[in-house]
């Protein structure tokens, strides 16, 4: 048999309206991953039939629409509520060793490591657990360090309504650690600074106070 040729079914169908993805229930996006993803583990040679495999499909297909990578779905935007600085608290603000799960676009491995935060009200200021809520948000969708660091900026400059924000992440990527060059000292650092935060001092207060 001609595994290349029997594959061809294998092919995605046109199941999914490839334009309106985010409109697509939830219940059919988990069942078309399931049954792709009982396909690969079938190609790969596994037996489906086991006991402990056979609901391996629904499981990553569960963990793919509603966890790992719910952050692609607007829907799941959380919503933020502000406060009134009536304090009048005009320093910055640091939130840090948020823990932050990711995944690699490249290799859909995950990416592990530690967000910094901080921004200077410019009169409002933000439920604390919002400002994880809005990391994780980013955090569950296949991604890059990079553009992940400029997201968790931007929403928290939306959020906000200010323009000093700074993200410093501290990752590992375990596409780097478990595979390829298998490298498990290194991390990725990524930083991303506006508004005052482009300041030295700003910055040098930030660094002080993530360390
Ligand atoms: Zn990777």
């Amino acid at each position: 048999m001609n595994l290349l040729e029997d594959t061809a079914e294998y092919v995605l169908p046109k199941e999914l309206p490839a334009e309106d993805h985010f409109a697509t229930d939830d219940e059919i996006k988990i069942q078309l991953i399931q049954k792709h993803f009982a396909n690969i583990m079938r190609i790969l040679g596994l037996d489906l039939t086991d006991d402990s495999l056979k609901d391996t499909p629904n499981r990553v297909a569960k963990m793919y629409v509603k966890e790992a990578f719910a952050g692609i779905n607007p829907a799941n935007k959380p919503d933020i509520t502000l406060f009134e600085n009536k304090y009048q608290y005009n320093g910055m603000l640091v939130e840090k060793n948020i823990t932050l799960y990711s995944y690699c676009e490249h290799h859909f491995v995950p990416i592990i490591g530690k967000a910094h935060v901080a921004y200077i009200s410019s009169g409002s200021v933000i439920g604390l657990s919002k400002i994880n809520r809005l990391v994780e948000y980013y955090s569950k969708r296949p991604q890059v360090q990079e553009r992940l660091t400029i997201q968790i900026a931007e929403g928290l400059k939306e959020a906000l309504s200010t323009e000093d924000v700074a993200v410093f992440i501290d990752a590992e990527h375990l596409c780097v650690a478990s595979r390829g060059i298998k490298d498990t000292n290194s991390s990725t650092v990524t930083v991303h600074y506006s508004g005052k935060f482009q300041e030295e001092s700003y910055r040098a207060q930030f660094l002080t106070l993530i360390k």
